[in-house]
């Protein structure tokens, strides 16, 4: 349960919190890199330009230098006709007395590389400008064959003292003379020619790219570390420096600053600081739906545990019980057992000890329930008073049964709870899957069942399930429903059975007896009837109609005492005594010619408020009778406690009086304590005259019997009056 909301919840909030996360960081470290990656390209381009507006500016600063120095007036006459190589060395060699920004200087004649004069190199005159200029010469000289006289040339050059840049311009020959200009590069490159003009000298000006020279550019163009380098090292991010022939003659190279670093390191500071707010961020909504889904998942454990528990005695309930047996049945129906036990006794504990002591006594039975069911598959609490216990296995109807004598026999000892004292046993029924036709529910049904038979065949006991009880609890359920249209329509119907006082062997009283109605198709008997009514909770009801049914009828007998049974359940009905009085009194029956029997077996539970109520019955004139007197378990101590005004001696003792002289005995013993108690003793179940003599000896004060007279219609008590009248009033006039 707890894991599935566990996956539940990663599966729908951390999963997606952490993909969130880690796709938030990587963006960010992403989006981190290209912006300094783009920093760098930025600031690499730009150094770049940098670099050739440097290289252009050096070049254009270089061909400036040289057209001016090429077309002064002193040059020519300088330059021409002979070569004036100390006049070239003062003028063109002191570079920092002029302050010219270039390293050598060279005049040197169309078509020859040899140098007329040269500055500022080991050579001097006589040096080999193909040689110093590599490659380049030639594309210098090819263009300077080809351009116009006055434009000058300029190159990179890679020469044995580093890269240079180079400038040549021609010295225009004094005006005197023309120069020889060639009508083609190749007739131009050869020296001589047969021409008077003197042929066209030109001023070569080199500026050696030194580190200085950069390294000044560099600090003006904040280029870091800019310097020359061999063409192929420039290819990585360098410039690669082409002759004016486009040959590659060397390269320069710098260091790109550290802007995408800093632009970066500025940007991941704040970047880290959005990105660790962001975590924090999920990781507390990760954190809250956590903790939501935890009390979410307690929750609904709690409240599954409530479902499926009894907050009583925490035991498992009818729910947690029909789970256990479907999944019993979906295992494949193994082989399982119930025993069902209804306690006896509990609602009369409740009653009078109050709810409190009720719950107490539940949970300890709820306690003695499990200990006693040992390795059960469940024990449960399934109704105010209902425990069920589930066995399993092969063994599982022994193991019912044998918990079922365990927990009798542990009901069998009174519970003492706060100095009260509390009898309870229970009806167990037994069932279990031996019968392959029954699934798990129809055995729980079936020990219900089982269990009900043991409450109707006398309580505190267990019965295993039979087929045939299927049909008594038909019986019952039909005879329940019936008894509610009796007691509805008010058609129960009253016998009376006379008793005769031993004085003068006249009709003193009568007892009504409850009939089921003769219209009916069933014949149902009393002792069944009102047991059904007693367990089906509508004893109460009949008890108050046969009540006012025999008051009626009795209105006609002025002379009779009436007796009336009463239920011991209905003594737990707190209004009881004050409904009574009242349908005694509607039909004007003073209160002295009642009598109440009460049958001494269901007293002994709730002795305290039995004896309450007799007293209260006994204030008003209600006269109290214990009925079927000698089947139950009363002791003398127990007469003395209650009080009664007569003992009614049971049928099955009074028919062994005659051939059983310890029944006779009992019968003595039994009166001298009435006697001793001042109650009236009645015999009941006379069936023959020699019982009469014995008992009218004996003692007793009145007797009933199918000798005397058997249960009669109401017409016929007043018949049986008017009859005695009619002999009486014949007697007194004879
Ligand atoms: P009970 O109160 O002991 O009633 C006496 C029973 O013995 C009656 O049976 C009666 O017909 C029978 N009886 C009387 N004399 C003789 C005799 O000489 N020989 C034999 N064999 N039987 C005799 P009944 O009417 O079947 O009643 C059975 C029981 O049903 C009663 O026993 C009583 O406990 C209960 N009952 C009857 N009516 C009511 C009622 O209105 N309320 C309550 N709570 N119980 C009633
Ligand atoms: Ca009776
Ligand atoms: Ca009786």
């Amino acid at each position: 349960m707890r894991s599935y909301i566990g996956l539940r919840y990663i599966i729908a909030i951390a999963l997606p919190l952490l993909l969130a996360s880690t796709g938030v960081i990587s963006l960010t470290t992403d989006l981190l890199n290209q912006v300094s990656g783009n920093a760098d390209r930025v600031e690499n381009q730009r150094n770049r330009q940098a670099t050739v507006r440097l290289l252009k500016s050096a070049e254009s600063d270089l061909v400036r230098l040289v057209r001016q120095n090429a077309q002064w007036d002193d040059a020519s006459r300088h330059v021409y006709p002979n070569i004036d190589t100390a006049w070239v060395r003062s003028t063109w060699g002191s570079i920092n007395s002029l302050g010219h920004s270039f390293d050598r200087a060279a005049v040197f004649e169309r078509g020859n590389p040899v140098a007329l004069a040269a500055t500022g190199v080991a050579g001097g005159s006589g040096l080999d400008l193909s040689a110093y200029l590599g490659v380049s010469y030639d594309a210098i000289a090819a263009r300077l064959a080809n351009g116009a006289t006055a434009a000058p040339v300029s190159s990179f050059v890679n020469t044995p003292d580093g890269p240079a840049v180079v400038a040549v311009s021609p010295v225009p020959p004094p005006q005197a003379n023309a120069v020889a200009v060639p009508v083609s590069p190749s007739a131009g490159l050869q020296a001589g020619g047969g021409s008077n003009a003197p042929q066209l000298r030109y001023l070569a000006f080199l500026r050696l790219l030194n580190t200085e020279v950069l390294a000044r550019g560099a600090a003006n163009n904040v280029v870091q570390d800019l310097h020359a380098v061999d063409a192929t090292l420039a290819r990585d991010g360098g410039l690669i420096v082409n002759n004016s022939a486009g040959e590659a003659v060397f390269g320069v190279a710098w260091t790109d600053g550290n802007l995408g670093a800093v632009a970066t390191s500025q940007a991941r500071q704040k970047a880290g600081l959005v990105v660790g707010f962001l975590v924090l961020v999920m990781a507390g909504i990760g954190f809250v739906c956590w903790r939501l889904v935890q009390g979410i998942a307690d929750k609904e454990e709690k409240s599954r545990h409530q479902a499926l528990h009894d907050a009583l005695t925490h035991m498992p309930n009818r729910a947690a019980l029909v789970e256990a047996l479907e999944h019993l049945r979906s295992a494949g129906n193994l082989p399982h057992a119930i025993a069902y036990a209804d306690l006896d006794g509990f609602k009369d504990v409740n009653d009078s000890y109050g709810h409190q002591v009720g719950d107490r006594l539940l949970r300890a039975v709820g306690a003695g329930v499990l200990r006693l069911a040992g390795e059960a598959r469940m024990a449960s609490r399934i109704g105010g008073d209902e425990f069920v216990v589930l066995f399993e296995g092969a063994d599982a109807r022994n193991a019912a049964e044998g918990f079922a004598a365990l927990l009798l026999q542990f009901l069998g000892k009174p519970f003492d709870i706060d100095g009260r004292i509390a009898y309870v046993g229970a009806s167990i029924g037994i069932a279990s899957s031996d019968a392959a036709d029954a699934d798990e529910l129809e055995i729980l049904r079936r020990a219900d069942i089982a269990m009900y038979k043991a409450k109707t065949e006398g309580k505190n006991r267990r019965c295993v399930y039979d087929s045939s009880f299927d049909a008594e609890r038909a019986e019952s359920q039909a005879i329940i429903a019936e008894l509610r249209s009796i007691i509805r329509n008010r058609t129960i119907e009253v016998a009376f059975q006379p008793v005769i006082s031993t004085r003068d062997m006249r009709v003193s009283g009568v007892e009504a007896l409850a009939r089921w109605p003769q219209s009916s198709p069933r014949k149902v008997t009393p002792d069944r009837f009102i047991a059904v009514a007693e367990s089906a909770g509508l004893i109460d009801e009949l008890g108050e109609l046969m009540l006012d049914r025999a008051c009626a009828a009795a209105r006609n007998w002025p002379d009779l005492r009436l007796a009336v049974n009463i239920s011991a359940v209905q003594l737990n009905n707190p209004r009881f005594v004050e409904r009574a009085l009242a349908i005694i009194e509607s039909h004007g029956i003073a209160p002295r010619r009642m009598e109440f029997e009460i049958t001494e077996t269901s007293l002994i539970r709730d002795a305290e408020r039995a004896k309450q109520v007799f007293k209260t019955l006994q204030r008003h004139g209600i006269k109290v009778a214990l009925d079927d007197f000698g089947t139950g378990f009363s002791s003398i101590g127990y007469l003395r406690t209650f009080h009664f005004d007569r003992i009614k001696i049971d049928r099955s003792i009074i028919s062994k009086v005659l051939s059983n002289p310890a029944e006779l005995a009992i019968v003595q013993g039994t009166l001298l304590v009435a006697r001793g108690l001042s109650a009236d003793v009645t015999a009941e179940g006379v069936e023959r005259s020699e019982e009469v003599s014995v008992l009218k000896l004996a003692g007793c004060t009145e007797l009933q019997g199918y000798h005397f007279h058997k249960p009669l219609l109401a017409e016929e008590v007043t018949g049986l009056l008017t009859l005695r009248r009619a002999r009486e009033d014949q007697r007194k006039l004879a």
